[in-house]
C-alpha cells in the first residue's frame, strides 16, 4: 500500500483528485488529506508517507514555502506540486524548490496524475541512492569527509545561534598499520567496518559519525558540552577495545583506539579551532600511550 498525502485547503479538490486515484490502473494507494499548511507539514515530517501531492495556494502562505521548510528539517518525501498557475515561472520555481513534478490543475487526467506518480516515487529513489554515494563513505558507511566538512558548518551556525555547546571526538585507531602488515588489509577493512559499526550504535539519533581520512573517525556531537563528550568518547573506546572483532575464517582480532575532544565555545571560536583542538588533544593521547581519551582541557580517560 503506497501512502499518499494530499495538502490542499480546497475541500472539492481533494474530492477531484480522490476521483482520480480511483481509476488508476496499477498499484493500490492510500490517500490521506491535511487541509491546512500547518498540519500539512507536521504529517510530511513523520516522513510516513511515500509521496505527496502539494497545492501552491494554501490559504495565506504558499505551497512553495512549505517545500522549503520541510527540506530545511530534512524531509526526503518525494512531492508532486499541484497548481492552478499556467504561468511559466511556478513550476520552475517548485522544482527549485524540491519538487520533482509539477501538475496543472485543470489538465489533470488519472492518467497523468498515475503517471506523475509513479515517476515521482521512482525518481525519489534515484535521487535517495545518488544522495548517499554522495555524502556517505563506501566501506563503512558512515559520513564522508565532504559531508562531514558540511555538517560541521551547519551545526556550527545552529550552535552559535541558540548558544549551545557543540563538541568534537576525534577517534584514531592505534597502531593500525600493524593490523595491515599482519593480517592483511581485508581484515583492516573488516575492522574499520566493524568500529564504524560500534560507534554508529552509540550515538544518539542528532550526533554523527564520520569517516574523515584512512583510520581516522569523528563523532559530531550537537548540544553537548565538553565533560559530556569525554564520557562518550570513554564509552566509544571501551567498545572499540572491548570485545575481539571478527576479520574472516573465524579468526579475531583485539585493536584499540584514541580519541581526542574538544568543544565550542570552551576550546574554540568556531569550526578551524574546534578541530585544530581535538586533533591536538589526540595527538596528546598517542603520545601519552594510546587506548585513552585526552581532552582539550587536559583530562583523561583510559588506562
Ligand atoms: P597510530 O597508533 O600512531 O595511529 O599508528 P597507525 O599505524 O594507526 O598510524 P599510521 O598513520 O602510521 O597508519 C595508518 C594505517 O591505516 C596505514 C594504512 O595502511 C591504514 N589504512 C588507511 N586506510 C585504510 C583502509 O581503508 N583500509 C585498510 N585496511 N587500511 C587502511
Ligand atoms: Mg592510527
Ligand atoms: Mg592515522
Amino acid at each position: 500500500m503506497t501512502r499518499v498525502l494530499v495538502i490542499d485547503d480546497d475541500r472539492l479538490q481533494f474530492r477531484l483528485v480522490q476521483a482520480h486515484f480511483n481509476r488508476f490502473q496499477t498499484g493500490s494507494y492510500e490517500l490521506e488529506w491535511s487541509e491546512t499548511y500547518e498540519e500539512g507539514l507536521s504529517k510530511l515530517l513523520t516522513g510516513g508517507y511515500a509521496v505527496c501531492l502539494l497545492d501552491f495556494r494554501l490559504g495565506e502562505k504558499d505551497g512553495l514555502q512549505l517545500i522549503r521548510e520541510a527540506a530545511a528539517a530534512g524531509c526526503r518525501t518525494p512531492i508532486v506540486f499541484l497548481t492552478a498557475e499556467t504561468s511559466g515561472s511556478v513550476d520552475i520555481q517548485a522544482l527549485e524548490a524540491g519538487a520533482l513534478d509539477y501538475l496543472v490543475k485543470g489538465e489533470i487526467s488519472p492518467r497523468s496524475l498515475e503517471r506523475s506518480l509513479r515517476y515521482a516515487l521512482k525518481l525519489g529513489e534515484t535521487l535517495e541512492a545518488l544522495r548517499r554515494l554522495a555524502t556517505r563513505d563506501e566501506l563503512t558507511g558512515l559520513l564522508n569527509r565532504r559531508e562531514y566538512d558540511r555538517i560541521l558548518a551547519e551545526e556550527e551556525d545552529r550552535a552559535k545561534r541558540f548558544d549551545h555547546p557543540l563538541a568534537l571526538i576525534m577517534i584514531d585507531l592505534d597502531h593500525f598499520k600493524a593490523v595491515n602488515d599482519n593480517h592483511g588489509h581485508q581484515a583492516g577493512d573488516a575492522v574499520l567496518r566493524e568500529v564504524a559499526r560500534r560507534l554508529s550504535g552509540s550515538i544518539r539519533t542528532v550526533d554523527r559519525a564520520a569517516r574523515i581520512g584512512g583510520e581516522e573517525l569523528a563523532l559530531i556531537l550537537v548540544q553537548t558540552d565538553r565533560d559530556a563528550a569525554v564520557d562518550v568518547a570513554k564509552r566509544a573506546i571501551k567498545l572499540i577495545s572491548g570485545a575481539p572483532i571478527e576479520v574472516g575464517d573465524g579468526f579475531k582480532l583485539s585493536v584499540t583506539a584514541s580519541a581526542g575532544v574538544a568543544e565550542m565555545p570552551r576550546d574554540a571560536v568556531g569550526v578551524p579551532g574546534l578541530v585544530a583542538a581535538s586533533d591536538k588533544a589526540l595527538y596528546a593521547a598517542k603520545t601519552q600511550g594510546r587506548n585513552r581519551v585526552v581532552s582539550a582541557g587536559g583530562e583523561r580517560g583510559g588506562p
